[in-house]
């Protein structure tokens, strides 16, 4: 299998792997507990664990919250916010391009009272940061605005925007599930006031994420799981340690890699872009070209129904959209957003590129795709 599908999800780094095992069986006990000799280690591997997220992204350990992946701390980041609602602040700002679970927990608090006001990409996939500036009313609370896209991996002018709603004082959180590990962040250099992250997009498991919540000043959110109180009473339940433990060691992995990671994979990803251009004519590359993941290429491919291909490839894994819809064969909402017509949503692929590709996985997947594409074309 040449894996080049890793926006979906990646390969759960063996390091990662090694670090997690002896947390399921010999050390099990639980974190919450009282301390004692035999869950000591486990409580500061915990805190361990926070404290290389936090670093991987310029926070502090305290501002750490575990959740059960991205789309939880979406639900967290926006939904929590429903007390203030009630209390005069109705009014949210985010893009057309959002991963569902944004636009769904945006599309809930709407019932709840709440004004959504969903501003629209340019054809490239950003949004400029004016944009938001002059959609921003008294009465606005919130601004939830990606970090890099997973269909085409653009990436938003996060800085800008964030710094506009500081000096607006409305909230700015980001989904970042995309963009963390990938490239450089800050939350304090970015004025990010939340940030959602998700292990499984970058070498860690699936089933953990955390919310990056500022400190100071304070944030009021409303829990989404009431119980024991865990997580500074914001996320109840056991921690899944293992997992806690896995996310923390992803992040210290990036941490170290990330510089050269960074390189390594846009290299390939040219380099494939490249190859794929000379054999198949008239291909093009969908959303911005300078301002994107290093991982991502998004393409359009004339005359090739997308699935078709993608069902048709014989070793390479890619995929045509985001993962939770493309089992219902619906096209892109995203490339939609875009503006781009259907014709070429629907011969569109995503590919992405990961830490564990190499350039002979990308001569493989050139070759693959190029005879693939010549078969359908032929047949067609
Ligand atoms: C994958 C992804 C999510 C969902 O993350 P999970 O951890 O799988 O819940 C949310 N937003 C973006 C941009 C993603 O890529």
């Amino acid at each position: 299998m040449i894996y080049l599908d890793n926006h979906s999800t990646t390969q759960v780094d063996k390091r990662v792997l090694k670090k997690m095992i002896p947390y399921f069986t010999e050390k099990f006990n639980n974190p919450h507990s009282q301390i004692t000799i035999h869950n000591q280690d486990i409580i500061f591997q915990i805190s361990e664990a926070r404290n290389k997220i936090a670093k991987l992204i310029g926070a502090e350990k305290e501002e750490i919250i575990f959740t059960s992946g991205a789309t939880e701390s979406n639900n967290l980041a926006i939904k929590g916010l429903k007390g203030h609602i009630l209390r005069g602040k109705n009014h949210f700002i985010s893009l057309n391009t959002e991963h569902k679970c944004v636009l769904e927990a945006l599309r809930k608090l709407e019932f709840e009272g709440a004004k959504v006001t969903i501003l629209k990409v340019k054809k490239n996939g950003l949004i400029d940061a004016d944009e938001v500036y002059k959609n921003i009313k008294k009465n606005t609370l919130l601004v939830s605005i990606m970090m890099a896209n997973n269909e085409t991996g653009v990436i938003q002018p996060i800085k800008k925007i964030a710094k506009i709603c500081k000096d607006k004082n409305v909230l700015f959180h980001t989904d970042a599930a995309q963009a963390v590990g990938k490239i450089d962040i800050n939350v304090k250099k970015m004025n990010i006031d939340m940030m959602s992250i998700s292990a499984h997009k970058f070498y860690g498991p699936k089933g953990v994420g955390a919310l990056y919540i500022r400190r100071f000043p304070r944030i009021r959110l409303s829990p989404l799981i009431d119980g024991g109180g865990q997580e500074v009473n914001l996320r109840s339940g056991t921690l899944p340690v293992p997992l806690c433990i896995g996310l923390g060691e992803a992040a210290k992995i990036s941490m170290l890699t990330l510089k050269k990671e960074k390189i390594k994979i846009s290299v390939l990803r040219d380099y494939l872009y490249k190859g794929l251009k000379t054999k198949i004519k008239n291909i093009s590359i969908n959303g911005d070209t300078k301002n994107r993941l290093p991982a991502n290429l998004n393409i359009s491919i004339p005359g090739i129904n997308s699935e078709l291909l993608i069902k048709s490839l014989k070793n390479t894994v890619i995929s045509s959209g985001s993962a939770c819809t493309s089992s219902s064969v619906e096209s892109s909402y995203v490339l939609s957003a875009m503006g781009l017509p259907k014709k070429k949503i629907d011969s569109s692929i995503r590919i992405g590129i990961g830490r564990f590709t190499t350039k002979s996985d990308i001569n493989h997947a050139i070759k693959d795709i190029t005879q693939t594409v010549g078969k359908l074309r032929v047949n067609g």
